[in-house]
């Protein structure tokens, strides 16, 4: 049995009780290196195989997935945040599929969530934005035709962009190319949730220098949009004139 699990975004008590369970009781963990704190790893029991993918191919990954279970084990694919974003999952996924082997994937909490709580924010504000667009800059991995930060900046909606920091010059001429004002509010957030977590609140026209005066190039988000404002509605939700299924409003 294999068991894909979402680390959280850094801090060991910010994985779900069922990960933690799922560590405490694997007889081997296959953890991306470069990203997972290594204080999650005190979960693990003490006759658990430890193996750092970082230093692995999809092929020697597999081999060791397929070994474990084999011999009536059960692994960990432990990923970084949630293993649905930028996890390189479903290839391990169809991989197993194609061997028949049962696997089950345990979501974790996304670096982007853990950005909105170093924030103290909300990424949809009535009358701001209600949507979230997650993306990422073309990089070495490039990105489909349709989905340049440029277009979605178009959208004015909140954004956060994964793994392009270090390439944040680009970010942010694309972002003002796509109709971002200068002005407009964005954050650095540099390993959240981590003990040395670090926010940096810029503007749009300040990401890039931003992020090289601090050094900033890994292990860290980019957000932008007008939910780090300061303008927005209340929500009607709460509103006491708003009737709803479970409250009657004063004015209902
Ligand atoms: N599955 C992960 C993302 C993996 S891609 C998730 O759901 O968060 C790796 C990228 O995620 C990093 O380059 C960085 O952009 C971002 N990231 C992961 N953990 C982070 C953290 N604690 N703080 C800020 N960014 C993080």
């Amino acid at each position: 049995m294999i068991n894909f699990v979402g680390a959280g975004p850094g801090a060991p008590d910010l994985i779900t009780l069922r990960g933690a369970e799922l560590l405490k009781t694997a007889d081997a963990i296959i953890y991306a290196g470069s990203l997972i704190n290594p204080a999650l790893l005190e979960y693990a029991g003490s006759g658990c195989e430890l193996h750092n993918s970082a230093e692995m191919t999809l092929d020697q990954v597999m081999a060791v997935l397929l070994r474990v279970h084999r011999a009536g084990g059960m692994a960990v694919r432990l990923h970084t945040g949630d293993p649905s974003i930028y996890g390189a999952v479903r290839e391990q996924m169809d991989r197993l599929k194609a061997e028949g082997v049962p696997y089950e994937i345990c979501p974790g909490v996304s670096s982007f969530c853990g950005a909105a709580a170093a924030l103290k924010t909300e990424y949809t504000l009535p009358q701001v934005s209600q949507s979230v667009i997650i993306t990422r800059r073309a990089g070495r991995t490039p990105v489909p035709p349709g989905e340049s930060i440029s277009s979605f900046a178009a959208h004015g909606a909140s954004m956060v962009i994964f793994l392009s920091t270090g390439l944040a010059e680009k970010v942010q001429g694309e972002l003002l190319a796509g109709g971002y004002n200068a002005d407009t509010p964005a954050a650095i957030v540099y390993k959240a949730t981590w003990p040395d977590e670090k926010v940096f609140r810029c503007t749009v026209g300040t990401i890039a220098e931003t992020a090289a005066q601090n050094g900033v190039s890994n292990m860290a988000l980019i957000l932008v949009g007008d939910f780090m404002g300061y303008d927005y509605q209340l929500s009607r939700l709460y509103d006491p004139a708003f009737t709803h299924a479970f409250r009657q409003g004063s004015e209902g």
